[in-house]
């Protein structure tokens, strides 16, 4: 049977200023649903991430988060409700501590709860973990990136959307993550996540949706039999 619906994104278009990029996307995500978001350089998947957080104005169309109406409202409010977006190469703070970084993430929580939370967030991470005391700077580029996604867990996603996690990380640290996000969905987490790496997206997926020129040209179950066929199709433009 099918989840419960916590986003509801419908006829959404945004660009930048006079430039549209997305025409018209409508996307469901479940209660606990992970979805790849997969598609060629430039279809306008960071864009799709960044109209559905609020980072981006939206020229047309809904983005509903449970009972919430997100669509023009300020990114905050995305991330109160538990709608929480880690962006492409986000760079975590150099100079204070991995514990200082994840602190901050919380900065709007009450002090004891934002421990427990960093808390929580680190057990995903044990490398960074075991480096809690060294500054964000100490740690190599993949565990930086680690660190990122760890500051998004800290404000508990309902929905977490990760552009592209794995960019430039290891094997063994591109693993780690991909477990993260199995961990998540065990916790009736949802995610969204955006990755080059097809079969291993695959692999951690529930659904995929394509995109191809600021639009969705396919949407499948992840185990579906012939989903590398179509999914060529959609990547090349004959579907
Ligand atoms: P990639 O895998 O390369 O990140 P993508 O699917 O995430 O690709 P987007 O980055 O969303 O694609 O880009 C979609 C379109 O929007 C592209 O044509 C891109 O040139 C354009 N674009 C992206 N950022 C901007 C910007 N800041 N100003 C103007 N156009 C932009």
């Amino acid at each position: 049977s099918a989840p419960e619906p916590l986003l509801e994104v419908a006829g959404l278009c945004s660009g930048y200023g006079k430039i549209a990029v997305l025409h018209g996307i409508d996307l469901r995500i479940g209660v606990g649903e992970v979805v790849s978001l997969l598609g060629p350089n430039g279809a306008g998947k960071t864009t799709l991430l960044r109209a559905i957080s609020g980072l981006l104005p939206l020229s047309s169309g809904r983005v509903r988060f449970g009972e919430v109406e997100l669509a023009g409202t300020d990114p905050r409010v995305a991330v109160r409700q538990g709608l929480v977006h880690v962006i492409e190469g986000h760079r975590v703070f150099t100079q204070i501590s991995v514990t200082d970084n994840l602190l901050l993430a919380g900065y709007d929580l009450p002090r004891r709860e934002r421990m427990q939370r960093v808390e929580e967030a680190l057990e995903y991470f044990p490398e960074i973990a075991a480096k809690r005391q060294d500054k964000g700077g100490a740690l190599s580029g993949g565990q930086q990136q680690m660190l990122a996604v760890a500051q998004g867990l800290v404000q508990r996603p309902r929905l977490l959307m990760l552009d592209e996690p794995s960019a430039g990380l290891s094997p063994v640290l591109v693993d780690r993550v991909l477990g993260v996000v199995r961990a998540l969905k065990a916790r009736g987490t949802a995610v969204l996540l955006v990755e080059q790496l097809i079969e291993k997206a695959l692999a951690v997926s529930d659904r995929v949706c394509a995109m191809a020129q600021g639009q969705l040209v396919l949407e499948a179950r992840a185990d579906e039999d012939d989903l590398p066929h179509r999914l060529e199709r959609a990547y090349f433009g004959q579907d």
